[in-house]
């Protein structure tokens, strides 16, 4: 997708706006989180805008994560990280706030306080195993 003009992100991307930026490949950048959550907190964003991992074409998918995981391979050597914590707030329900698909790589320590990815959501099953998997392989196709 073009550049969004009023997109902080793609500002970044063009040099317009400042970033701590620590590394890039052809098709994404990874900088520092402004407002960090822990030392170290970096976003991994795909150079061209897109606001949802489902509007990245499937070949800039490895790219993006290929920073992800080169990030995260140095928060555990430069800061000492024991773990990671890789999310995506995917749309605005998730709490998406810039609309500009952004990876969260976030260094973890043993008695950090941080919660899990499984407290964000605390949503009783409404539907048994068997109707959602039908659901889901029938929305990929299968
Ligand atoms: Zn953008």
């Amino acid at each position: 997708m073009n550049p969004d003009p009023s997109c902080v992100f793609c500002r970044i991307v063009r040099g317009e706006a400042p970033a701590h930026v620590l590394a890039e490949n052809e098709h994404a950048l990874a900088f520092l989180d402004i407002h960090p959550l822990v030392d170290g907190h970096a976003l991994i964003i795909p150079k061209a805008h897109y606001v949802t991992l489902e509007d990245v074409p499937p070949e800039l998918v490895g790219p993006l994560f290929e920073l992800v995981q080169r990030v995260s391979r140095a928060q555990r050597r430069a800061l000492g990280a024991e773990a990671t914590t890789i999310g995506i707030n995917n749309g605005r329900a998730a709490g998406q706030v810039v609309p500009h698909l952004h990876v969260h790589v976030l260094p973890r320590y043993t008695g950090d306080g941080g919660g899990l990815i499984h407290s964000i959501i605390q949503r009783p099953s409404q539907r048994g195993l068997d109707e959602v998997r039908d659901l889901l392989v029938k929305a990929l196709g299968g």
